[in-house]
């Protein structure tokens, strides 16, 4: 290693919402913090509407509020007010969100019969695209002084000598602490050796832009058959769940000829699909790490907990975790914190995700 490399308090891999808006929680504690993000262009179709449409819940709210960034974040929305274009509200009344599968809507929620709930200047629910989140939070970040260095995924480390020795496209850099905010295939979890334990898929997800000859065969709005699942908006926005224990994703390439075969499967009709403009899939696949830190090196968000995104809770359990780590591990980097504080970080944010 070279004597001039520079020592940043936190190296984070991952320049996704979690690894973003912990770098802003770590430099407002005043921390020499450094991003090191794998994808060169953080702009992606799969991260604007459609299908990059995530839901914040009440805390995630709350905590963008406390940091003033509330206002940046929900910016679009004012503007063209598009949370109503996302595929599962295109509904006559609006959706606020489901449990289980059973859905509620705003028009039956009064949130001031809420006993735990304090009143308070944010709202308790709203949607935002992921492309426009992390563009705020890398805005925030940057004008805080992190570094943030793109096209540099990790590839391993070393924890030696009271740091951490990060080895990244070829570069070394070095942290007193290395986070791995990584996302669910996260290379710093495997490389650390973390155990990551869970429940295997039941099914796969599908998220597909595509053009059909006989659209008018498929019900707007959220259907659920005796074969899976699907949403669909129009002229061809559509998300379907397909019961095959997970067996195609990430496993095939995703022609327009499977998707016509789920798509007649799931929704039980002949509907004919011509054109395939974007497609992802993903399942419900609920694993999590059972422990959150060895030595230095700590993993929150999807690195440390993955399940299915029909519960829209994996962008806000990471937020939360966040929200909970940077203070204490500043404290423990400074010095001043208490025995232990630190480890309440995995003993408060572990059986949340769990
Ligand atoms: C279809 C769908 C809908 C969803 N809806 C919701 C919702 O409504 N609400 C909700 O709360 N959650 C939702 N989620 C889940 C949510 O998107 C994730 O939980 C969230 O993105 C996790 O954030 P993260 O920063 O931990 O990981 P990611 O968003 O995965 O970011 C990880 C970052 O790390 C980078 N990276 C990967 N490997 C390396 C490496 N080796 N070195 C450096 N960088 C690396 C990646 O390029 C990426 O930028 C949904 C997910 C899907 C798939």
């Amino acid at each position: 290693m070279p004597d001039f490399l520079m020592i940043h308090d936190v190296v984070i891999a991952g320049a996704g919402p979690v690894g973003l808006f912990l770098a802003c929680e770590l430099r407002l504690a005043g921390l020499s913090v450094l991003v090191l993000e794998q994808a060169e262009d953080p702009y992606s179709p799969l991260k604007r509407l459609p299908f990059g449409m995530r839901g914040l819940s009440a805390p995630t709210i709350e905590a963008f509020y406390r940091r003033g960034l509330l206002d940046d974040i929900m910016a679009p929305q004012r503007e063209k007010n598009q949370s109503t274009s996302a595929h599962w509200m295109q509904q006559p009344r609006r959706p606020g969100g489901h449990f289980a599968g059973i859905q509620f809507f705003h028009d039956t929620i009064d949130t001031s019969t809420w006993p735990y709930r304090l009143p308070g200047p944010a709202c308790t629910s709203m949607a935002v695209e992921m492309e426009h989140l992390e563009f705020v939070l890398a805005a925030r970040a940057s004008a805080m002084g992190v570094e943030i260095r793109r096209g540099l995924g990790v590839d391993g480390f070393d924890q030696s000598g009271g740091g951490v020795t990060v080895r990244a496209g070829g570069e070394i850099f070095r942290g007193r602490w290395l986070i791995g905010c990584d996302g669910g295939r996260s290379t710093v979890r495997r490389a650390g050796g973390f155990e990551f334990v869970g429940t295997d898929p039941e099914f796969t997800g599908y998220s597909v832009q595509v053009e059909m000859a006989d659209a008018e065969k498929l019900v707007p709005g959220r259907r659920y058959t005796p074969t899976g699942m699907y949403t669909y908006q129009k002229p061809g926005t559509i998300a379907m769940v397909d019961f095959d224990g997970g067996a195609f994703h990430r496993t095939q390439p995703i022609t327009p000829e499977h998707v016509q075969s789920v798509l007649r499967h799931v929704s039980g009709t002949d509907v004919t699909v011509t054109g395939l403009e974007l497609a992802t899939t993903w399942t419900d696949r609920a694993y999590q790490a059972t422990a959150y830190r060895k030595g230095r090196v700590v993993l929150a968000g999807d690195a440390a907990h993955i399940h299915s995104p029909l519960g829209g809770q994996g962008l806000n359990l990471g937020l939360g975790d966040a929200m909970n780590l940077g203070w204490k591990l500043a404290a423990t980097i400074r010095g001043d914190a208490p025995d232990g504080l630190l480890d309440s970080y995995f003993s408060e944010r572990h059986p949340v995700g769990s």
